[in-house]
């Protein structure tokens, strides 16, 4: 029986129903353009190509523009490459260009539908970024669709990261650029750390299709990128704690397999104060809840973590004595990357491997926040539909399911549920061996390198030849799964998410179109294709009758987005297929999250040895489970997002600024605008408002006006004059020190001084920026642990780093002032010594960024109040500055907090 809402649906259509009706009429405006664009000469395509830049430029929209575009774009890919865009790739790419993402399934030709999009959008001069997975798909894909943009008379950039700067910034200029999220969220915190401006790669974000988008967006988005450097050596703390971890009892901590988290009970903390004391980590009266322990808590629950909750050969490998991270999507190592906050260092203590100095950050930004910056998004891939949410809420992108262009003829059999994981397994190999006896191609999906290795073991027992595609083959990657669709071919994966190769039954044949057109750039592309498919034809007619690629699944993945990328691996273009999960009560999914409901039905009818128990109730109850995983995966991203958020606003402040003063030509005014500033703060300082002349600190305020200004005047004198007020005083300071600049201008020269200026504001701006980035990183932590006595930990983040950035400001501002208020102009020996100092300074910022870690933890005990300190008595308060913090510890200025004046 049909519910009311499948009867609504069928009555009415749905919302993407709709969506996809109103747009046919745009795309049989491109089939109507076609004979004409058909005719056209080869150079013609490129003539129409200049056409439509001039439109663009006298004004024309792109919405007017995009049935020709895209009847231009279609031509020059039959031409080139012999392949027609389906009337369901034009469709998915009018939807790309209106700013969605295109749920297209796999095989459908995601590669070709984004290259009408990314042509259109580039008419207008700003660049086009196609952003996928991987290099290889980097590569790939440029070398492929470059082929076409090039038949249009547009250039097309692959941009990776082992490029000298000058052939990337070539790529960047071109067109179309190709590259990985990970390469455009790397160059542009290096732009962003760069003092030329023509040394910048990214001169725009216009608009951006990312493939594989739900990889890029939602799972690869739970770690940001960051870049940063070494600090000082700690291993020895981390070895000690080492030690200590493997001693715990259970009754020590607690670890919650689902939300990653641990942490210790008071037995557990009482336990480590004795052993950290004996060695010498903790002092004899410190306790883990003292502030100054804040560092090493930490470093405790990540040594637990390394040692309960990353598990060798599923999180991590060993590989040439180093820690390798595993992708848990894709199964693949990820080269390079390490994971933060001393984890990666705890895991190396535990496996015994070198333990390399942490890292500290010098910049860091979100995908999603990277991904913001662009004016216009759009993605592809085929499983976005159970994340739409996700999209339109983080990213503001709708998701639209394209229709295949051939109808889905693949049958996904319910969940098989066996008592054991040995069941199981014996379950899968039985299988595998029927359909290779037919012929049949298999892919087996797996969740870890171990099962998969576990049952390559158990095919190889069978007697099944059979390719094993994970994380330690990567290289071969693209060749085995080219090849999985052959006949009876048996090939094990780990998770195929992201792998942008495409099974085609019989082998695949764009891998042989291009390297016979590498061959022969001479050559007809589309006889080439005749030929190659020809060749492939009877390979394909064997398998085809055999049932086309049967998919078998080993375990269902925490999110059903993953398990239906297994799936659609099989019936590609409307081939036939077959999909089946093969469970065990045993599997992670099942114990951690599966109903007890679920295990007592199984256990009261009494399954059988290798009986398996197959009811779509049980994909219901699995999929409920999943949705779950998938939700709080969600909340843990959106947490992020919003401690990112935070530093997002004051990243865009200082990026921004940056930008501004590399653009502009001449700072003096902004220079001059800060030290007038920091005058004032002098003043404020050293002469508060409603005082006397004999109440003032004349030496203190002579002093810091040669250390911040450099200017020697007679300042005690002058505040011993009769009836001197402030804004006097103020004027001879400013009077003074601007005549001090602008004798050092004069020596300078004009064009040195502006340089000066420029030079020595970037560099102030990175150092303080850097600095104030480790500190908030700090905060995090240490809102953390606030967050137990009931305060909401984002909004003291919140409040507390928006008055950490004014600090920040006003520290910049006095650096700037007295580091220009210093320089002289020098021969050509002191320029050279100049030079090498600067050098090291900048070797020296790491550093200095350790030394910002000491600052804080001073900076937390600041935060308590002064001794003595009495609210309601201001004899207790002391005599505070009005720059000084506050004797209440608020951390604010006095000024801004205890004395502010009413
Ligand atoms: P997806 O990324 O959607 O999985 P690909 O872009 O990798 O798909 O393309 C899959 C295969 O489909 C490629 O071998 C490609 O040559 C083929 N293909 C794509 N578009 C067409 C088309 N319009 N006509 C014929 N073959 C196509
Ligand atoms: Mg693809």
């Amino acid at each position: 029986m049909l519910g009311i809402g499948t009867i609504a649906k069928k009555v009415f259509g749905t919302p993407n129903d709709r969506k996809i009706k109103a747009t046919r009429p745009l795309v049989e405006q491109v089939n109507a353009l076609e004979p004409e664009f058909a005719k056209l000469s080869d150079a013609g395509l490129i003539e129409k190509t200049e056409e439509f830049r001039k439109r663009v430029a006298e004004g024309e929209s792109l919405d007017a523009l995009l049935p020709e575009a895209f009847a231009n774009c279609r031509e020059g890919a039959r031409r080139t490459l012999g392949l027609r865009a389906f009337d369901t790739q034009v469709l998915a790419a009018i939807f790309l260009h209106q700013g969605n993402i295109s749920e297209q399934k796999t095989g459908e030709g995601k590669t070709l539908t984004a290259s009408l999009a990314a042509y259109l959008n580039a008419l207008t001069g700003k660049g086009v970024h196609i952003v996928t997975v991987n290099e290889y798909l980097v590569q790939r894909d440029a070398d492929w669709m470059g082929k076409v943009f090039a038949s249009l008379g547009m250039t097309t950039g692959a941009a990776v990261s082992q490029m000298s700067e000058n052939a990337k910034r070539a790529a960047y200029d071109c067109d179309i650029t190709y590259a990985t999220n990970n390469e455009l969220g790397f160059d542009y915190l290096r732009d962003n750390m760069k003092s030329n401006l023509s040394e910048i790669l990214q001169k725009q974000h216009h608009f951006a299709i990312v493939d594989e988008v739900d990889s890029i967006l939602i799972d690869e988005a739970r770690t940001p990128l960051i870049i940063s450097g070494p600090s000082t050596d700690r291993s020895d703390m981390y070895v000690i704690i080492d030690k200590v971890i493997p001693l715990l009892e259970p009754e020590h901590y607690d670890l919650d397999e689902k939300t990653r988290n641990v942490s210790f009970t008071d037995e557990g903390n009482e336990f480590l104060e004795q052993q950290l004391r004996a060695r010498s980590l903790l002092e004899p009266e410190q306790t883990l809840y003292d502030p100054e322990s804040t560092s090493i808590v930490h470093h405790i629950n990540q040594g637990l973590r390394a040692h309960k909750l990353f598990l060798k050969d599923r999180d991590y490998m060993v590989r040439d004595g180093e820690v390798m991270l595993i992708d848990e999507f894709t199964g693949r190592m990820m080269q390079g990357r390490r994971l933060s906050d001393g984890l990666h260092q705890a895991i190396e203590a535990k496996e015994g491997t070198t333990i390399k100095p942490e890292n500290v950050t010098l910049a860091s930004v979100t995908f999603q926040n990277y991904f913001r910056l662009y004016d216009k998004l759009a993605g592809m891939t085929g499983t976005a539909l159970t994340e739409a949410e996700e999209f339109a809420e983080i990213y503001g992108l709708g998701v639209v399911e394209i229709p295949t262009n051939v109808p889905i003829a693949r049958i996904d059999e319910d969940d098989a549920v066996y008592r054991s994981v040995q069941e199981k397994y014996a379950a899968m190999i039985e299988k595998i061996q029927e359909a290779h006896d037919k012929g049949q191609p298999c892919l087996v999906g797996t969740t870890s390198i171990e099962k998969s290795e576990m049952l390559s073991k158990l095919l190889t027992e069978a007697g099944l030849e059979h390719n094993v595609l994970n994380a330690r083959q990567h290289e071969q990657e693209a060749q085995i799964i080219a090849d999985a669709g052959k006949f009876a071919a048996v090939t094990i994966a780990t998770n195929m998410a992201g792998r942008g190769t495409d099974i085609q039954l019989g082998g695949n044949v764009e891998l042989k179109v291009l390297e016979a057109l590498d061959a022969d750039p001479e050559a007809d592309p589309v006889a080439i294709r005749q030929r190659i498919e020809a060749e492939h034809a009877d390979e394909k007619k064997k398998v085809l009758a055999a049932g086309g690629l049967y998919v078998l699944a080993s375990e269902r993945h925490e999110s059903r987005r993953i398990d239906n990328q297994l799936r659609g691996r099989s019936g590609r273009q409307g081939d036939p297929g077959r999909t089946s999960f093969f469970l065990s009560l045993e599997d992670d999914l099942m114990r951690i999250f599966g109903s007890e409901r679920l295990e007592k039905v199984l256990t009261t009818l009494g399954l059988k040895e290798g009986e398996a128990i197959i009811h779509p109730w049980v994909n219901k109850s699995l999929e409920r489970a999943q949705a779950k995983v998938e939700g709080r995966n969600f909340d843990i991203r959106k947490q992020l997002l919003k401690f990112d958020d935070v530093m997002n606003e004051q990243r865009k402040v200082i990026f921004g600024q940056r930008r501004d003063i590399m653009e502009a030509e001449d700072l003096n005014e902004i220079v001059t605008d800060m030290r007038h500033q920091v005058i004032d703060d002098l003043i404020d300082t050293y002469m508060p408002a409603r005082t006397y002349a004999d109440q003032w600190d004349t030496q203190g305020f002579y002093a810091a006006v040669i250390e911040q200004l450099n200017v020697d005047v007679p300042v005690i004198a002058w505040c011993e004059e009769d009836g001197v007020d402030d804004e006097v005083i103020r004027e001879r300071l400013i009077e003074a020190t601007d005549k001090m600049m602008a004798d050092k201008a004069a020596a300078f020269g004009d064009e040195n001084m502006r340089n000066i200026e420029k030079q020595l504001l970037l560099q102030s701006i990175d150092g303080k920026w850097r600095d104030h980035l480790m500190t908030l990183e700090h905060l995090r932590s240490v809102v953390g642990f606030r967050g137990y006595a009931q305060r909401d930990p984002l909004n003291e983040y919140k409040n507390e780093s928006f008055q950490l950035f004014e600090v920040m400001l006003d520290s910049l501002r006095q650096d700037v002032t007295q580091k220009l208020g210093q320089i002289q102009p020098m021969s050509d020996e002191e320029r050279q010594a100049m030079l090498e100092d600067l050098a090291r300074r900048q070797a020296a910022v790491e550093a200095a960024a350790d030394a910002s870690a000491n600052d804080q933890l001073a900076a937390e005990n600041a935060n308590q109040p002064a001794d003595g300190f009495v609210e309601d008595d201001q004899t207790t308060w002391g005599d505070p500055g009005r720059n000084e913090p506050c004797p209440c510890g608020s951390g604010e200025k006095f000024k801004h907090c205890h004395g502010r004046l009413a």
